[in-house]
């Protein structure tokens, strides 16, 4: 069976494993990301950590890796990323491709994911998946019948950042209101801080924390968090009516406290479609999905190249 080498970089730290195709993780290590060391030193971390896990388990066929966009996946071309300041223009697929001498894949970490999801999760379908990841940010990507959606030229389609309600915050990406400003872990945070300003600023986990102790500030915030979440998710439903969304991300170990309200919410916002088809659940790959998702990302871009050149 084949190992794959796969790497995870986020804007905090850069995992780097080495997964079986069928999907078991067979060594793992990680380390901070640094982003400001430069693009170069990360390169160089990356490899030695792979050689490491290829010391202890041997060859790999390829490598796979997910980061953050925005990033040219064909190309391996990183663009301007918030997380990794200073990235631009470096290439994933060159650098990481020449020093290991293996066929590289690159993708948009959410990307990773949701092909992750799809392929090992816990709810299989043949049909569409949206996952999405519910953290520091809102991120998603979309499969449909084993391929990744694409939006023109490549791009990813930025789920996180559809408008919800325009007398929202003011978001990076320029909108007020977006899913991202209004539903994120820290749009909870900074909710109940300017609810409660007086009191120093606190984490979703924390909120949720407080709210399990009927705390009514903190469960008035899982109730604007309800709400919010459902109203992104009743969207997606509605434009795509997939057969399965996925929900990861740190605001999702909480999940508990308003999932079954956000299906009731999304059931009653969801008129014009058979709602009922698509099945709201929680990720089941948890930790290593992001790895898992990088590991896939190979597999696929490799069984893509080799049924072209089967029909050429
Ligand atoms: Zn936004």
């Amino acid at each position: 069976m084949r190992q794959i080498g796969a790497v995870d970089i986020g804007g905090t730290k850069t995992a780097v494993g080495i997964v079986r195709e069928d999907g078991k993780i067979l060594h793992r290590s990680e380390c901070p990301t640094d982003p400001r060391l430069g693009f170069q030193s990360a390169m160089l971390r990356i490899v030695q950590m792979m050689q490491h896990g290829m010391d202890q388990c041997g060859s790999i066929a390829g490598v796979g890796i997910g980061c953050p966009g925005p990033l040219d996946p064909s190309t391996g071309v990183i663009g301007d990323v918030g997380t990794l300041p200073g990235w631009e223009g470096g290439n994933l697929v060159e650098e990481i491709g020449s020093r290991l001498g293996v066929r590289v894949a690159v993708e948009n970490d959410a990307d990773a994911a949701t092909l992750a999801e799809y392929a090992w999760g816990a709810t299989p379908t043949d049909g569409t998946l949206i996952y999405l990841t519910v953290s520091t940010g809102i991120g998603g990507g979309i499969v449909r019948g084993g391929e990744l959606y694409r939006s023109a030229r490549g791009a990813h389609p930025e789920l996180g950042h559809q408008m919800i309600d325009p007398s929202g915050p003011l978001c990076y990406c320029r909108l007020s209101g977006c899913w991202e400003s209004l539903a994120s872990g820290p749009a909870m945070g900074a909710w109940f801080h300017e609810m409660d300003p007086d009191h120093r600023l606190l984490s979703a986990a924390q909120i949720c924390e407080r709210a399990q102790s009927a705390d009514a500030l903190a469960m008035q915030c899982i109730q604007r968090e309800t709400h919010y979440l459902g109203l992104g998710l009743a969207n997606l439903v509605t434009l795509f009516v997939p057969d399965v969304i996925c929900l990861g991300g740190g605001v999702m170990q909480s999940s508990h406290l308003f999932l079954d309200d956000v299906r009731a919410l999304v059931r009653n916002l969801c008129t014009q479609v058979p709602v009922e088809d698509t099945a709201i659940t929680l990720s089941s790959l948890g930790y290593d999905t992001g790895l898992l998702g990088a590991a896939q990302a190979w597999l696929l871009r490799e069984s893509a190249s080799l049924s072209k050149k089967t029909t050429l």
